[in-house]
């Protein structure tokens, strides 16, 4: 299964910077790649990354989209005009979005759902709080998170699932392998059509340092890269750390 490796810029990034960072990375992906590999900028410098990544091996991707087609949802951007500016993958369900935007489970399906008819895949985050992970609660809560954002229709050859625990989102924390392990294979098998070949990314403070390791944990297929993915030289190594 082809590894990938997925840059969320979160609310970073200026027309100079996303020109510099970008045409870096399809100098260095070149044509073609043996890992799939994911950019995902703010919103409005989709159309400078797109312009920037013609012909090379990356990809696009977006950060959100909303659960409509259209209509009077102020700030929002419909999963149909991403596809229409041509991502190819959007997140949906980060943590960040959890909680700063009051996403429940239901929210983050409707909007993987609205994803899927668009054409995108969309890449559907779960993962516990320090809280929960301490009250024993990880595997209750991924089984809700799982069970409850993935839509109707998800497959493992047009969905993927990242596990992020929380408290290790920006905070240079990360799970131990076993842990990763642990809640991946969970992942997978609760995931019903096609768990074999269903691509879990692990996500949580990864960098050029830890990824070897963290890559090459059983039932990991890539990784959600938030901070390292600004850096040109630490998301490479990231990416050059496939199996
Ligand atoms: C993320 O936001 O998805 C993420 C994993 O962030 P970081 O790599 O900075 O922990």
């Amino acid at each position: 299964m082809r590894y990938l490796i997925a840059g969320n810029w979160k609310m970073n990034g200026s027309l100079a910077s996303a020109k510099a960072l970008t045409e870096g990375l399809a100098a260095k992906a070149g044509t073609a790649s043996k890992v799939d590999i994911a950019l995902c900028p703010p919103s409005p410098l989709i159309p400078l990354v797109n312009a920037a990544i013609a012909g090379s091996a990356l990809a696009l991707g977006a950060q959100d989209c909303h659960a409509n087609e259209k209509g009077a949802h102020t700030g929002d951007v419909s999963a149909l005009l991403l596809k229409d500016i041509g991502c190819r993958y959007v997140i949906v369900g980060h943590s960040e979005r959890r909680a700063d935007h009051g996403e429940t489970d239901a929210v983050v399906k409707a909007k993987a759902a609205a994803a899927l008819k668009a054409g995108l895949m969309p890449i559907v985050c779960v993962g516990e709080t320090e809280a929960q992970r301490e009250r024993g609660e990880t595997a209750a809560v991924i089984a809700r998170q799982v069970t409850g954002s993935l839509p109707e229709g998800a497959t493992s050859a047009n969905t993927v699932v990242a596990y992020e625990p929380v408290w290790a989102i920006g905070t240079g924390k990360t799970a131990t392998t076993d842990d990763i392990a642990e809640v991946h294979a969970q992942i997978r098998g609760l995931f019903k059509a096609g768990p074999d070949a269903l691509r879990i990314l692990y996500g949580g403070s990864v960098k050029g340092s830890n990824a070897q390791s963290i890559l090459a944990t059983a039932g990991v297929n890539g990784a959600l890269v938030g901070g390292a993915s600004l850096d040109l030289e630490d998301f490479w190594r990231i990416i050059a750390a496939c199996p």
